[in-house]
């Protein structure tokens, strides 16, 4: 009998994987037609200033708003366009959308970009930066690539060749979740990194948390010692940004100082004047 049950449980699972599998199969269909049905979005999180809140730039995060599905988070959709190549072309929709919206915003700030793996990887990378800057204007001191250490590690000689690349063009480089990696300190030293993103899981309580508050008193020690800059992501009650200022943490970013939202709940965005002339004829072209 206990057999018998065994078997059962088994086909249970086996049965659950198969429709999770197909599930992914069926997001995975329909991730290839986002871009042209225009389902994807971006939405922009304030980065500021731990003392002031002064903002001093954004990261954009890709948003997916399926037909029927309605949101589909990014922590499920990205794994998925990773695991079918679909990243690359997601990837570089992002890069092209986010530079091309900053720069019309009506003060420079700066822009922060994820990049996946793949993209890091990809010998067309460097290339088609320096052509999306070029095409959107945007100066490249305002853009700023976000690059998680998991990243460095498919091969850090490619890795390293990019990142120096990429600072040749004039981006910023920030390292993005550290802590949850690897977290070898080495890719501090070895990679040219401008700053250290923390990831969110070390700020969640970190007030009354020791061991919480000794890593991040660490990472902010390492940060101060490299001369990088730290900014602390998921910050999201007052004490927790209390104790970051304390610390001498410089930026924050997280739901206290703003959820990521449409930019325009947080900018102006200068109209379009080209595009603007091109469709609306003059108001007083009526009169004689
Ligand atoms: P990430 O780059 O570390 O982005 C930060 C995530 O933390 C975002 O989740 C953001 O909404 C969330 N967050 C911000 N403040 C708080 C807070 O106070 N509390 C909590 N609990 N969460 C907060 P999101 O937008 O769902 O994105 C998740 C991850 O998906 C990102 O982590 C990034 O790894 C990936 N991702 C998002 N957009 C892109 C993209 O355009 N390209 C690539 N390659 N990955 C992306
Ligand atoms: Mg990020
Ligand atoms: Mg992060
Ligand atoms: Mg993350």
């Amino acid at each position: 009998r206990a057999k018998a049950e065994g078997r059962g449980t088994y086909r249970f699972f086996e049965a659950a994987m198969g429709e999770q599998m197909r599930d992914r199969r069926r997001l995975e269909h329909e991730l290839r037609f986002a871009i042209a049905k225009q389902e994807l979005s971006l939405v922009y999180q304030p980065q500021a200033r731990t003392n002031s809140r002064e903002i001093v730039g954004f990261e954009a995060l890709v948003r997916w708003h399926h037909e029927e599905r309605g949101p589909v988070p990014p922590s499920v959709f990205i794994p998925i366009a990773e695991e079918y190549g679909l990243i690359l072309q997601i990837g570089e929709w992002v890069l092209r959308q986010a530079c091309k919206e900053a720069a019309r915003w009506e003060r420079p700030l700066s822009v922060a970009v994820n990049v996946s793996t793949a993209q890091l990887h990809s010998p067309n990378f460097v290339r088609i930066t320096r052509e999306i800057l070029m095409q959107t204007g945007l100066p490249p001191s305002r853009l700023e690539l976000e690059i998680t250490e998991t990243a460095l590690i498919r091969d850090p000689g490619r890795a390293l060749i990019a990142l120096r690349q990429l600072k040749e063009l004039g981006v910023r480089i920030a390292m993005d979740d550290f802590g949850t990696g690897y977290s070898s300190l080495t890719n501090l030293l070895a990679f040219p990194f401008d700053k250290i993103k923390i990831d969110g899981s070390f700020i969640k309580s970190v007030h009354v948390n020791r061991h919480a508050a000794t890593i991040v008193r660490a990472v902010l020690g390492l940060g101060h010692g490299l001369e990088l800059p730290v900014l602390a992501e998921g910050v999201e009650t007052e004490e927790e940004l209390a104790f970051l200022c304390a610390e001498s943490c410089q930026e924050a970013q997280g739901y206290l100082l703003g959820k990521p939202q449409a930019i325009e709940k947080y900018l102006h965005v200068t109209t379009d004047r080209s595009a603007e002339d091109t469709l609306s004829p003059p108001a007083h072209e009526s009169n004689p």
